[in-house]
């Protein structure tokens, strides 16, 4: 019988053509070859850009810091790699815009910064050293988000958190890097889990995971036998790893319009970032490489370890190059991703998939009117009327659009995936998004 947790709203990508997971599930984690140069944008995160710490022609070793935090939401960025910095310039970027970045030519000697070592048990760590940690080493939400984790887990004394759920759903099409960290690393999972959990002063913490990763699923309830952790068996469904659906899918709790986790009592710490948070804890280590899943249209699609700063280019070279003519390159999944036109954009933190999608897969069709069908208002989860909104930001009507609640849309791209006249809902809500906070800022 299939899982009762779930939540309201939502859709079943997962089918057909756009299942895509079996390309790379079965694929264990490689590490991916490095490039003679990485380029380390100084905005891989939500908040303020890192600020350099080195200049062009330093020295620098593999983990060593080379840029600080901007300001309390913000972290520091790593050298991925040993050699001496070329450059702080402009260069292509995820996003589509050039972000400022640090050049580092590599020396392929892949000396480990020596200042890196482990911090010690958690039972010798107070929650504040976990924090500390966590922030010195760089860590973000590695499911995409790269929401700083150190301010995720230093809620305001009046927020009490009682729940705490490593996300495991990975819940996008096509993506596996989750599902094989689960499988290959649950122990570390587990360890991170738990610094979470003493970082918050949580006593029981829940891993959730979709039902269609049995494997998975069995490996991190054996790593947490004996431990205050369950494991929870998620119904598939899409978005069920968005933060809010997981939430309400484990606890029934609702955050309210414009809330956070934090004001229903909850944190929900991506599987990455636990594993990356065992990294920093029982090896000191930064957050300089990460678990990306190459997949589509590659002649081998896999999951590869890859150095953050890795262009795009040298990724799917490495999984074989494109196996066809390609419609489409997506960095993350092809649901909430983003559209790449430039493949020396680098790798970041956030960076959790590149999918090249060929024409048949990649759903180009032309946008037509709306027949008022209600779909998009049925698949919902945030219970959104998607075609009024897009309809206020085609007529830039945005006062009417942040009224019908724009800002809660969490671009999880259910709408425009059951539009039959594929209207473009996603693109123009993210226009009446930008429009509201911008007036808001003034
Ligand atoms: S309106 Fe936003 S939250 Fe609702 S289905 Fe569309 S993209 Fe998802
Ligand atoms: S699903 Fe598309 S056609 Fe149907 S109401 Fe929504 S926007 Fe209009």
């Amino acid at each position: 019988m299939a899982s009762k947790l779930t939540f309201k709203g939502g859709i079943h990508p997962l089918r057909g053509i756009h299942h895509g997971k079996p390309l790379s599930e079965k694929r264990p984690i490689e590490a991916c070859s490095v490039p003679e140069e990485v380029v380390l944008p100084l905005s891989q995160h939500i908040g303020a850009p890192s600020v350099p710490v080195v200049k062009a022609g330093d020295r620098v070793d593999l983990g060593q810091m080379i840029a600080d935090a901007g300001g309390y939401v913000s972290v520091p960025c790593f050298s991925s790699v040993s050699g001496t910095v070329k450059a702080i310039e402009p260069r292509p970027h995820i996003s589509g815009r050039p972000m400022l970045s640090v050049v580092i030519q590599n020396d392929f000697e892949d000396r480990l910064y020596p200042g890196i070592k482990s911090a010690g048990s958690l039972e010798s760590l107070s929650p504040k050293q976990i924090v500390d940690i966590i922030k010195s080493a760089g860590i973000v939400g590695m499911g995409g988000a790269a929401f700083p984790t150190h301010v995720k887990l230093s809620p305001p004394p009046e927020k009490k958190i009682d729940t705490v759920i490593v996300n495991g759903a990975e819940c996008e099409p096509y993506l596996t890097a989750d599902h094989r960290l689960l499988l290959e690393h649950p122990d570390e999972i587990v360890h991170g889990l738990e610094a979470v959990m003493k970082a918050l002063g949580v006593g029981e913490a829940c891993i959730a995971v979709e039902e269609n990763k049995p494997d998975a699923i069995a490996a991190v309830s054996k790593a947490a036998q004996g431990k205050n952790i369950r494991v929870l068996t998620l119904r598939v469904k899409y978005p069920q790893g968005a933060e809010k659906q997981l939430i309400y899918a484990v606890t029934k709790r609702q955050v309210p319009s414009g809330g956070l986790p934090m004001d229903v009592g909850a944190v929900v710490v991506n599987a990455g970032t636990a594993y990356q948070i065992d990294q920093a804890v029982s090896k000191g280590l930064p957050l300089y490489q990460r678990v990306v899943t190459v997949t589509g249209c590659v002649n081998n699609p896999s999951n590869l370890m890859v150095r953050l700063g890795t262009p795009l280019s040298h990724v799917i070279a490495y999984a074989g190059g494109f196996s066809g003519r390609i419609e489409k390159l997506i960095a993350g999944g092809p649901m909430m991703g983003i559209t790449q036109y430039n493949l020396d954009a680098p790798v970041m933190k956030g960076t959790s998939g590149i999918l090249a999608l060929d024409a048949k897969t990649a759903r180009s069709a032309q946008a037509s009117a709306c027949i008022r069908c209600g779909k998009c208002i049925a698949v919902c989860p945030m219970g959104l009327q998607p075609y009024l909104l897009s309809d206020y930001a085609e007529n830039e009507r945005f006062e009417d659009a942040e009224k019908a609640h724009a800002l809660d849309c969490i671009e999880c791209g259910s709408c425009a995936y059951v539009c039959p006249a594929n209207r473009h809902l996603v693109q123009e809500i993210r226009l009446a998004k930008s429009q509201i906070m911008q007036k808001r800022k003034k």
